[in-house]
Formats: C-alpha cells, structure tokens, sequence
C-alpha cells in the first residue's frame, strides 16, 4: 500500500470536494499505480492537467506512484508558457476546432456564431464523442467528465458555469481565443463555412423585405443556408462586444 500527497492547482480545484481544495492531502493507493490513476479517482480528468510535479520533478502520465510522494498537479497556465518543462501536455494544437456533447447545443451555437469550428449533434454517444475526438483532433468540450477521463481523449475541456453565454467566456479565455474571434463565418446550423455570395444569385431565395433591405449575403457551403445582417444582426454584435470585453452580464 502506498501513500501520496496530492495538491491540486488552480481550477483544477473544481473537480475535488471542498475539503481538499487548495490544500496537501494524503491519498492511500491499494496497488501500485500510475500516476495518472490517481488523479483521475480523485476526479480530475487528465486532458486538463498540463503539469505533474513530484518532489519538483516533472513527470508524465505513467509515472509510478512511490511511497511518500509529494505529488503537484497543475492546469493549463494562461499567461506562462510551460511546454518545455511538462512532460503530460500534448502537442499544441496549430488550429483549435470543438466537438461538444449533446448538452452543449445552445455553446456550440455561440462557437460558430463567433466563427469557431464547432462540430455538434444532439445524438451523440459517449464512445463517438471520444472517438471522434481523437480522430479529428479536436479538442472535446463536455460537462460530463467522465467522458474526457476515457485514455483516447487528449484534448479536451470540462465546461464549469451553467449559462450559455458565460460558457462562451470561459472557453474563449481558458484557451486564449478572445483575438480570433471572426463573426460571420460558420454556419450556425451545420457548421458548415460561409462564403460571400451575390445578391443576384440568391435573389429568388430572400424573402421580399430582405431583397427591398440588404445587399450583403454569404451562403453555407455545406447546407446553402442564406445569411445576412438582418435585425438579429444588432443584438449579435451586442453579444459580441460582451465577449470581447469579457463582460458577464
Ligand atoms: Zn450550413
């Protein structure tokens, strides 16, 4: 039987009871373990952890727990880069794309509305969300951290605040998208990309009060869905001037 202590760092502090948030705890192991098994039967799903230290070493995922360890599990740091030192973060994504779960519907609808490649269906099953994930790699956005716990997961994120929009913000910052938002480009039906089309080639497709109104049109690639800046336009831009100002309301 070995014995560890555990700290945890940051929001990683959100998937422990109370009492040992923010604070060194001993945690008994029945059988010698990976580090990683731990972890995750103390509730934190590994595609969050970006950093394990033990006794100030960094160490990887399979590391073998030793009797006595003093074992520090940090998140993902926003403002410090620390890709040399982690030995448990994956290669960076060059590109961020989402897939959500089927709770998330309302999330991936801001995603896209902000211009994000958010791919999502309201029929998913645990084992092709993680497979998915895996294949495509994105990174895999849930409230269910069961899910990001299965070991073909790499990239993913377990979605905290219970509002839509908040969960917007807080997956913006968490990954540091704020500067990349681009409204207008995905579709906010299939999340197939929009592409500027002319008014005369989708005239007879706009109802009369849109063709007296606008000029402007971009059409979805994938669905041939129309958009333009109609009344929702305003209130859109509002809710992007939210974010970008990283404003709850
Ligand atoms: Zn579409």
């Amino acid at each position: 039987m070995e014995q560890a202590y555990f700290r945890f760092y940051g929001k990683l502090n959100d998937f422990l009871p109370p009492y040992k948030r923010q604070t060194s705890f001993v945690h008994v192991l029945k059988e010698p373990a990976a580090v990683k098994d731990p972890i995750e039967a103390l509730g934190v799903p590994h595609p969050e952890v970006a950093l394990i230290l033990v006794s100030g070493e960094s160490v990887n995922f399979s590391y073998l727990v030793q009797d006595g360890d003093r074992i520090s599990v940090y998140p993902k740091f926003r403002s410090l880069d620390i890709s040399l030192l982690s030995q448990v973060q994956p290669q960076p994504l060059t590109h961020i794309r989402f897939i959500l779960d089927v709770h998330l519907g309302k999330l991936a609808t801001y995603l896209r509305l902000l211009g994000f490649d958010a791919l999502y269906q309201n029929d998913y099953q645990d084992q092709e969300l993680a497979d998915l994930a895996s294949q495509t790699k994105r990174v895999l956005l849930t409230k269910d951290r069961g899910v990001l716990k299965r070991s073909i997961v790499t990239y993913g994120y377990c979605v905290r605040e219970s509002n839509p929009e908040p969960h917007v913000l807080e997956v913006l910052q968490h990954f540091d998208l704020v500067g990349e938002i681009t409204p207008l480009q995905r579709c906010l039906r299939c999340n197939g990309s929009l592409q500027p089309v002319s008014k005369e080639s989708v005239c007879d497709r706009l109802p009369s009060q849109t063709r007296q109104h606008y000029e402007e049109f971009s059409i979805c690639q994938a669905c041939g869905n129309i958009y333009w800046k109609g009344a929702h336009h305003e209130r859109m831009q509002q809710f992007i001037d939210r974010v970008l100002h990283h404003k709850h309301h």
